[in-house]
């Protein structure tokens, strides 16, 4: 649309951004009668929920579980509803469903299986810690419990009584997840005798974390409603995309939005890195938060509260991702493992791991050649700032940190693997520099806001004082972040619009 230009008929809405959130939001504002379009930064769709092909070998970043893989468990109506999980031919996207959650190797060089299935996980909790018993039963209670949740997401039609109804329906997940959502995971694992327990908690999740987000994943494990759809993330994300644009929906790629303008404290629109100009009624900002607030608005609408969050809030880590793509068939190894390393790997940004997250996608026969694997490993690290800085003044030695780190890690999944090093035919390292050129996350966090009992407790502003006609949705806007909460917030923002202008939300 011509600068300052407002078709009168269909409001005009731009979205800044097309990851999960940015796309829902305009597919879901575009089946209800606005005219949208989508400027993304990126020559792709999908932000972090992303994957790239190197070689022959296709690298998946981001989806290891996703919740609203199984129908009637609540997501699966925003993926249903924007065809995420349906592929180019129409056909059903197939999920992976694992066994094993997470397979911890404790130091004493025993494991610890997290099996999906809640009976197998009680006999293997029961085997390393039998002193913890009655703690075990009620953990098993308790998941089973928080398995029968269902997220309400068609809720439009819904009263008084409909609530009330879902709340008694509900109302034992419900308890469970508030009283688990006040506990920090340090709290939680200190309750377990066993010190080998203990230890498998800790190579989970960060000790300030909310215990909830131990529970919700493994939960929602044991009800197979959150498995991986093969072929990775980015096909998930083509897929919105291709819906999106079925109902006749806009994106431009390669358009980096530089500010949002603003005339009487009303947004009317966006100016891109080239100077172009792009005018609507309502711009929503699907982009990273930190980058929307100070940088795209200047800092000039922001309150108290908002200050205090980006101020205080702990984030999720960013990540080091490095991929292999390896010449045989690991059929036979565990799909997920977490190895304990005798001797911590430390990074050169400072960081220290004493745990190796592994993933051997022996279970997605479309990232490789017959015979041949990928395998990733996840490095959390909270010091992106190392990676920004060296890549963007020492690029021969960013590039030869990222040589050095991925040829230690084949050290240790040779031991792990025997001949792995040997059968490797293409390494791929990204970095927090990666995830700041590829999608503008501040600090390079890949899931915004951490969930803790404190972030969980509150919501974060989706609007900003003083300033109309602006909106957010993302994962900045909800602590804890992830891709359901980003499908889920454009639906609900598409609701509130229909509400404000009059008009019935459709979700079709
Ligand atoms: C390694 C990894 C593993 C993960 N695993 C899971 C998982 O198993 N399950 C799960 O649910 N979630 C997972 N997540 C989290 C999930 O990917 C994110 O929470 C989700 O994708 C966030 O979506 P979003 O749309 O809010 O943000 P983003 O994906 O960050 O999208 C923002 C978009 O805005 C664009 N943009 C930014 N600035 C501008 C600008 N100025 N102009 C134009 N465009 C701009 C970016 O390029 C990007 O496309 C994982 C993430 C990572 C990185």
């Amino acid at each position: 649309m011509e600068a300052g230009v407002i078709n009168l008929e269909r409001k005009k809405v731009i979205i800044i951004g097309a990851g999960i959130a940015g796309l829902s939001a305009a597919s879901y504002l575009q089946r209800n009668g606005y005219d949208t379009e989508i400027f993304e930064a990126h020559s792709l769709p999908g932000g972090l929920c992303t994957s790239w092909k190197r070689g022959d070998y296709t690298f998946d970043y981001c989806i290891h579980w996703l919740m609203g893989t199984k129908k009637e468990t609540g997501f699966d109506i925003v993926w249903d509803e924007l065809g995420a999980l349906v592929n180019e031919g129409g056909e059903e996207v197939p999920i992976y469903n694992p066994e094993v959650f997470n397979r911890v190797q404790l130091s004493d060089g025993d494991w610890l299986s997290f099996y999906s299935d809640t009976g197998r996980l009680e006999e293997e909790l029961l085997r390393i810690a039998p002193e913890d018993r009655k703690r075990i039963q009620r953990l098993i209670r308790d998941l089973r419990s928080m398995a029968r949740l269902i997220t309400p997401v068609d809720t439009e039609k819904w009263g008084g009584k409909d609530w009330l109804f879902f709340l008694l329906k509900h109302m034992g997940p419900v308890l469970k997840l508030r009283e688990y959502s006040r506990l920090t995971f340090e709290e939680f694992i200190l309750q377990w005798r066993s010190q080998k327990l203990q230890e498998a908690f800790r190579a989970l999740i960060p000790p300030c974390w909310s215990a909830v987000a131990f529970l919700m994943g493994q939960a929602a494990q044991d009800s197979q409603s959150a498995g991986y759809p093969l072929g990775g993330s980015l096909a998930f994300a083509r897929n919105i995309e291709r819906r999106y644009l079925a109902l006749g929906g806009k994106i431009n790629y390669n358009c980096r939005v530089e500010k949002v303008l603003v005339e009487d404290n009303r947004a009317v629109g966006i100016r891109l890195a080239d100077g172009e100009e792009f005018y609507a009624d309502d711009i929503v900002s699907a982009a990273d938060g930190y980058t929307t607030i100070y940088k795209l608005l200047e800092g000039k609408y922001i309150s108290e509260e908002i200050e205090e969050i980006y101020e205080n809030y702990p984030l999720f880590p960013s990540i080091i991702h490095l991929g292999f793509g390896v010449a045989r068939d690991l059929a036979d190894f565990p799909a997920r493992e977490i190895l304990y390393l005798p001797e911590a790997l430390e990074l050169p940004d400072g960081s220290r791991h004493q745990y190796l997250s592994l993933n051997i996608y022996n279970f997605d026969p479309g990232l490789a050649p017959e015979g041949k694997t990928v395998v990733t490993v996840l490095l959390n690290t909270w010091n992106d700032s190392y990676w920004l800085t060296l890549a963007e003044k020492d690029p021969a030695l960013y590039g030869k940190e990222k040589d050095e780190l991925a040829a230690k890690v084949m050290g240790i999944l040779d031991e792990r693997i025997p001949g792995f090093r040997a059968a490797v035919e293409v390494i791929d390292v990204s970095t927090p520099h990666t995830v700041r050129r590829y999608t503008g996350n501040w600090r390079g966090s890949f899931e915004g806001f951490a969930p803790t009992p404190e972030t969980l407790s509150r919501a974060v502003p989706k609007e900003l004082p003083g300033l109309s006609n602006f909106y957010m949705v993302g994962q900045w806007t909800e602590p804890g972040g992830g891709l359901p909460p980003a499908g889920l917030q454009g639906r609900n923002l598409a609701r509130e619009f229909c509400v404000r202008d009059g008009k019935e939300f459709r979700s079709r």
